[in-house]
């Protein structure tokens, strides 16, 4: 269920509309108003000032911690160009991240590739571009690189908690404590180097523990590795950062005192990185959509808007938490909110919106700069979101 109580939408005499949390005031981003006057589709506003705060503030909370943007949470040039800017490095998984990477013109001796299956292919172009780093969870992975790309750097991803995340990635990938014995030994027999420890505690984690489980199990790592002949380098802690929907999810100053605490105890000569994703393009997005219209079936209200599963919404099928904010004022009704297109997984759950709710309505989605436009397809001829960065 949404919780649009703790969100107000502003409208001041510029014609501006700013979308405030009201616990936080770092929560808000503004924009002006243009963006339903000629409405043809749903929009994505994104906020170049926001996306440097979220940037700088990682970066303040976590001093010791390079992060790497994931790109794929919002692949965007105007975006990627923007955290260049503040000084971010990147991670990429395919070879169009990889492209994108050298239209940008990063540093590629920085860009990690932490996708741990990659295709041939992939790993071909990104060695041929300049790319040293490579994520790996199996003995197969570490033979397919060792044969591309023999001079790689491989650092291990390992399964860590992905309880209290609310798009968990564990189960997919990492490597147990027999599989990364596993892939020791063929890096042994191969020759590869194994440089470094990573994992992944899941997208929107607000656990905050389990980012210390996984530090500590990568610290009892690195002293296997360094027993079998390794020279650990790298501790790389992944994504997972949260956004605040309802004010209830820690901070990344509170996540960040737990970690760099945490971090203590790693030496000096470890370099420390993360790949905030969510967390960097989050909230500095909002997406307008419109209700194309409202239905009543044996006494259930729903709300079908002109995007959803398809158009960019695809979490919002997992529970996850989304904030909805209407124009019209009125009562709240609970409503079962759907997309436009004639599937039956196009579906988003059960929100509360105005019980008053119309055809034609504005919804305000805060929160939504990432894993929404990215995600998004024409299906059955709705257009996805189309975003617009503002400064
Ligand atoms: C998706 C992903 C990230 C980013 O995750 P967020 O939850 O968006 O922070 C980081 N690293 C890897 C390997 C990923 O697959």
């Amino acid at each position: 269920m949404s919780v649009a109580a703790a969100v107000k939408l502003e409208n001041n005499n510029q014609n501006q509309r700013r979308l405030m949390v009201e616990e936080d005031s770092r929560q808000q981003i503004s924009f002006t108003a243009p963006f339903t006057k000629d409405y043809s589709r749903p929009v994505l506003v994104v906020s170049k000032q926001r996306l440097r705060e979220n940037a700088r503030r990682f970066m303040a909370a976590m001093p010791r911690v390079r992060p790497h943007y994931a790109v794929k949470a919002n692949p965007d040039m105007d975006i990627l160009r923007t955290f260049k800017e503040e000084g971010t490095c990147f991670e990429v998984a395919s070879i169009a991240e990889v492209d994108a990477m050298l239209k940008l013109g990063a540093d590629m001796q920085t860009v990690f590739y932490s996708n741990p299956i990659k295709s041939p292919a992939a790993v071909a172009h990104a060695a041929k571009n300049g790319i040293l780093w490579y994520s790996v969870d199996t003995p197969e992975e570490v033979a397919k690189i060792s044969a591309i790309k023999p001079d790689a750097k491989l650092y291990i991803r390992i399964e860590v908690s992905n309880e209290g995340s609310s798009w968990p990635l564990a189960g997919k990938f990492g490597a147990s404590p027999s599989g990364v014995d596993a892939v020791i030994e063929t890096a042994k027999n191969l020759g590869m180097r194994i440089c470094g420890v990573t994992f992944h505690v899941g997208s929107q984690c607000v656990n905050t523990n389990n980012w210390v489980e996984g530090i500590r199990a990568a610290k009892a790592l690195f002293t296997k590795l360094s027993s079998h002949g390794f020279e650990p380098e790298l501790l790389n802690m992944g994504g997972g950062y949260p956004l605040q929907f309802t004010g209830a999810e820690p901070a990344i100053e509170e996540i960040g005192a737990v970690i760099n605490a945490e971090l203590e105890s790693i030496p000096e000569n470890i370099q420390i990185m993360a790949e905030p994703g969510r967390y960097f393009a989050g909230s500095a997005g909002c997406l307008i959509a419109q209700v194309v219209g409202v239905a009543t079936r044996d006494e259930v209200r729903w709300v079908y808007l002109d995007t959803g599963v398809y158009g960019g919404l695809m979490e919002l099928t997992q529970d996850f938490p989304v904030t909805l904010i209407s124009e019209r004022t009125g009562e709240p009704g609970l409503w079962t909110m759907a997309g436009p297109t004639c599937d039956s997984i196009d579906v988003m759950g059960r929100h509360k919106l105005p019980a008053n709710t119309e055809a034609e309505d504005f919804i305000y989605m805060p929160n939504l700069g990432a894993y929404c436009t990215t995600c998004a397809c024409d299906f059955n001829g709705f257009p996805p979101p189309v975003m617009r960065l503002i400064d």
